[in-house]
């Protein structure tokens, strides 16, 4: 106890104006000390959205797993007869795709389950229950590995489950025990009409509902009139759902957080100022490549990120008391070697002090496996702890860590053709993820529309022409 624990202020910013007290909190170290490390959000949540989050923490308690509720919900599920909807309601969510998207989607089912108000239940799978803590007070939100749907894991887009492939052979029964609604970036246009108000009148006399997506589907649930009153009162501020969502659902396990912390003060914590680069590369071929390496030189010389160097004069430039960290992530280790032998031959221009650091190079995506998956959570979260981000286009790891951290980053298109594109870079618009796969669908006029044009916070992204996302 360091004495202050008492004082409401304190209590009040360990837990970011944000989260539930109540928590052992030696269980699960990352929800108080974070404010340690991360700089105060400029953000605030509304006073609706931490209401609806309490009410919320109230549902999955009452509802969760081992509850009287919950066998009985059970129970119907597994007799699958006289179905109705009762006091709760369920949405699981499946692990699927890698650490990013799965993240994203958590968020994004989260969201739901509070619009709809249901109880958030995840596949404990693909390390999610050995990366982070529980997320409500007296309950667990793990899926009981007696679940009794066992064969969800396998759900997709050719189920005859989905409700996508229900819509398209038109046998839609009155009141099934469970649907499963498959988002993924592969869904057909039948699945798509999840986004139609009818469809959601419908699926809201489903007691279960089985999701499987890697997409940050948020954006669409905005441009659905049901829910846009509520979601203006819990977001006033468009931009920060994913933020404040984020912030509010995923703490890193204490192992992971021990791996945070460990690196974080030995390599970060005495540097002035602090640059995160995450290199993703999107190709068939693991690199690392000239053209990634000159793009990524080119965004932060252009936008004075880092100093330049200076090769003509062989001189030791004065001493400045400047020490910036940069912190790389990448699979690779190229990118990062190429970077410190620069500045290690050559001195910097303004006389700054650089030091890279990169925590692993894991060379192949491998999300099966435990350590792998914990350091991918790791470098996010290091990641998001920087004051000023470079990101990779098409990356929900970058993502992730943007949206945790509350800045806008430096956004690096994609290379086409293998060819450092120009401009290399560019500020991005808003804090919040790109929706990878959305319908362009006018449900109303039963036609195609571009869902980018229709309101001004929901609009196409900065490195994906046809992705949508919050401004
Ligand atoms: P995305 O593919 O960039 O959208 O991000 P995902 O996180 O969904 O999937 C990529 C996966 O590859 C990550 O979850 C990690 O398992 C691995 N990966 C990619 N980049 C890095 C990196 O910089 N560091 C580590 N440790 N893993 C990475």
């Amino acid at each position: 106890d360091d004495g202050t624990s008492g004082s409401p202020e304190v209590v009040k910013d360990k837990l970011l104006g944000l989260l539930a007290p109540g928590f052992d909190e030696q269980s699960c170290l990352s929800r108080y000390q974070s404010v340690l490390y991360r700089r105060i959000s400029p953000h605030f949540p509304s006073t609706y959205l931490l209401e609806r989050l309490r009410e919320q923490e109230a549902l999955q308690k009452k509802c969760g797993p081992r509850t009287e509720l919950y066998m009985k919900a059970v129970e119907q599920l597994k007799s699958g007869q006289d179905i109705k909807v009762m006091d709760c309601n369920y949405l699981v969510w499946t692990a699927y795709s890698g650490l990013g998207n799965r993240i994203l989607t958590i968020a994004s089912a989260f969201l739901y389950a509070i619009l709809t108000n249901r109880v958030l239940l995840v596949d404990g799978d693909k390390g999610t229950a050995d990366l982070f803590c529980e997320p409500f007070p007296e309950t667990s939100w793990l899926l009981p590995s007696d679940f009794p749907i066992k064969q969800f894991k396998n759900f997709s887009v050719v189920s005859p489950e989905s409700y996508g492939n229900k819509l398209k052979s038109k046998v839609v029964q009155r009141s099934p025990a469970f649907v499963y609604l498959h988002l993924a970036h592969d869904y057909s246009d039948f699945d798509k009409l999840f986004f139609c108000e009818d469809n959601q009148h419908y699926l809201q006399t489903i007691p279960w509902l089985i999701l499987k997506s890697d997409n940050y589907f948020v954006p669409s649930l905005f441009l659905i009139p049901a829910y846009q009153e509520e979601l203006m009162r819990l977001f006033p501020q468009r931009d920060v759902v994913f933020h404040h969502l984020g912030r509010y659902l995923f703490h890193p396990s204490n192992s992971v957080w021990g791996m945070i912390t460990r690196y974080y003060d030995s390599y970060l914590a005495r540097a002035d100022e602090k640059l995160g680069i995450q290199i993703r590369v999107f190709d068939t071929e693991t690199g690392p490549f000239k053209h990634v390496m000159d793009q990524v030189l080119a965004c932060t010389f252009k936008e004075h990120l880092l100093p330049e160097v200076d090769t003509q004069e062989q001189i030791v430039s004065p001493r400045k008391a400047k020490l910036k960290a940069v912190l790389v992530t990448s699979l690779n280790s190229g990118y990062y070697e190429e970077f410190r032998n620069m500045y290690w031959e050559h001195p910097t221009a303004n006389g700054e002090t650089i030091s890279f650091h990169q925590p692993s190079h894991e060379e192949h995506q491998d999300s099966d496996k435990k350590m792998h998956n914990r350091k991918a959570w790791a470098e996010i979260y290091l990641l998001s702890l920087s004051d000023v981000m470079v990101t990779s286009a098409w990356s929900t790891f970058g993502y992730v860590a943007q949206g945790l951290s509350g800045l806008k980053p430096w956004l690096l298109f994609k290379p086409e053709n293998r060819t450092a594109p120009d401009p290399p870079c560019r500020q991005v618009l808003s804090m919040e993820p790109c929706f990878h796969a959305p319908p362009f669908y006018d449900c109303k006029a039963k036609r195609g529309t571009d869902t980018g044009k229709l309101v001004p916070h929901v609009t196409h992204c900065e490195d994906m022409s046809w992705g949508l996302k919050l401004v």
